[in-house]
């Protein structure tokens, strides 16, 4: 991979040449971050909420100064007419979401600090999602959930997506799996709004032009009891994508391509804003694998702004009224990265970091052990649409064990019933078993993030077993399972490629 040359450039109208991948920035010299330093007191004040009130009409319609739609969203959100990055600001939160492995240490701070008895800021916007361990024995794990549904019934809360049954999950029609997926598909994910989630992917969201970041239990509980966040603006990234989409690039490349060019590190606390000819070619769930991966640069959130293949998305699913908003033509980002994706060519993330970054090509020694095709990075309907037309244009079977996990019940669905296209007729699942794949499993997180020992699929062992291909979104040491497993993060096309060689492989070999 060629090296990389930060260069500041005083031009905002002309790209510095940064890789041979086409990657390029600019560092406009004319927009400076707010200082934040302050002298510090030692005496301690607590600090009040603003009362919570109805949110005003928007008031991106006739700033003074130019805003981000990141910084237009906090502006509306915090009932000022503008906001500038570093500022702190109490925020009107739209939807809080939380799970199985956060929801009771929220609920736990909701109910110390505000007491017993209170009563949630707002039972329609706070939606509960059990999705991370659902199907284990581990007691623990089967009480977080019941911990859930106690708090879900007490507060009358409308939005609980619930599974009592765990030997099958199709008998719990409420249950829909993977959180960040399952708020897209029903709905939550709205155009201008902000949404807090106890889930650092919460960022998925930011695919519908929404604010949507991570927060921890403490800041949770608050938003329980309040329905405000004291949040502070980030200053923003933009990227521009242009091309024509290769045929055997997903976003996933796309976003592996980012993240290994400004590092785990790059972004932090920054909003990340995609625009550009490609990204608008992106159907929604792709643009949600651009987002999701935001936080793995260190990123607050993550944009796209909203277009007609938003809105189409959201027909049906919502009748809540929203209010998309844009940045502003001269609106100031912190830095700005050019990509021609039509040069760009299949990625991985190599063990043991999502910036670890290399080209599939330069992996084709990799022995592996088995492929993982699953997440909320990567596991929705359209990556298993596109691992099967990987199988199914080679016409072979798989050389390690490849576990398929849907993200959300609907998904699981989509792969007994959706035709790939060029297959005749075939379903999803038709294929994967022909290739050999095991049988799709229960909807959940699995073994993205490892789990209970019996989760399925997940990296028990040491040395057998222990090199993945994987479609999900981090590859720690110990993510998925044991300590000593290596994970190449993929597309579902090189995940699906690899599988059928035992190697890790670019997808082009059966994709051209
Ligand atoms: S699928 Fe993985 S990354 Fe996504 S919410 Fe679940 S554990 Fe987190």
């Amino acid at each position: 991979m060629a090296s990389s040359t930060i260069a500041a450039g005083s031009a905002t109208s002309s790209f510095i040449k940064k890789n041979e991948m086409g990657l390029s920035s600019f560092t406009p010299t004319s927009f400076r971050t707010r200082s934040c330093k302050r002298a510090f007191s030692k005496k301690v004040v607590s600090v009040m909420s603003p009362p919570q009130s109805e949110r005003r009409p928007s008031t991106t319609g006739s700033v003074k100064t130019a805003m981000t739609m990141t910084e237009k969203i906090m502006a509306r959100a915090s009932e000022k007419s503008q906001v500038v990055p570093g500022e702190n600001v109490w925020v009107n939160v739209d939807v809080l979401m939380t799970h199985d492995v956060c929801g009771p240490g929220t609920i736990g701070i909701f109910k110390k600090e505000f007491g017993e008895n209170a009563k949630v800021w707002d039972r329609e916007k706070i939606v509960i999602i059990p999705d991370h361990y659902i199907f284990t024995s581990d007691e623990r794990a089967n009480r977080n959930v019941d911990i859930l549904r106690d708090f879900c019934a007490e507060q009358d809360i409308k939005y609980f997506y619930d599974i009592k049954d765990l030997g099958n999950f199709r008998a719990n029609p409420d249950y829909k799996g993977v959180c960040h997926v399952a708020l897209a598909q029903e709905g939550h994910c709205r155009p201008g709004e902000v949404l807090l989630g106890t889930d650092s992917h919460t960022c998925n969201a930011g695919a519908f032009g929404q604010f949507a970041s991570g927060i921890g239990n403490t800041d949770a509980g608050f938003v329980m009891g309040t329905g405000k966040s004291l949040l502070k603006v980030p200053p923003t990234l933009r990227f521009i994508l242009d091309g024509e989409m290769p045929s055997y690039l997903l976003a996933k490349d796309l976003i592996l391509q980012i993240i290994g060019e400004i590092t785990v590190a790059g972004a932090t606390y920054k909003s990340m804003e995609f625009v550009g000819s490609a990204v608008e070619s992106l159907t929604m769930e792709e643009r949600m694998t651009l987002c999701n991966m935001v936080v793995e640069a260190g990123g607050k959130n993550g944009v796209v702004p909203a277009d007609s293949t938003t809105y189409k998305y959201l027909e049906g699913k919502t009748s809540v009224e929203f209010n998309p908003v844009y940045s502003d033509d001269n609106a100031r980002f912190l830095q700005q990265y050019a990509i021609n994706v039509s040069k760009l060519e299949p990625l991985v993330a190599k063990p043991h970091s999502p910036d670890n970054r290399a080209m599939a090509r330069e992996c084709k020694d990799v022995k592996i052990d088995r492929v993982y095709i699953g997440s909320c990075t990567g596991g929705k309907t359209e990556d298993f649409l596109s691992a099967a037309k990987v199988f199914l244009a080679s016409g072979k079977k798989v050389k390690v064990p490849t576990f398929l996990v849907p993200a959300t019940q609907k998904v699981w669905m989509d792969l007994y019933a959706m035709a790939v296209p060029g297959s005749g007729g075939k379903t999803c699942s038709q294929i994967f078993e022909e290739a050999g794949c095991d049988t799709p499993a229960s909807p959940s997180c699995g073994a993205c993030l490892g789990g209970p020992r019996d989760t399925y699929a997940r990296m028990n062992e040491p040395k057998a077993s222990h090199v993945c291909v994987s479609t999900t979104n981090r590859n720690f040491p110990g993510r998925m399972g044991h300590k000593e497993g290596e994970i190449y993060l993929a597309s579902p096309y090189t995940a699906a490629a690899s599988a059928l060689t035992g190697y890790v492989t670019d997808p082009r070999d059966y994709l051209q």
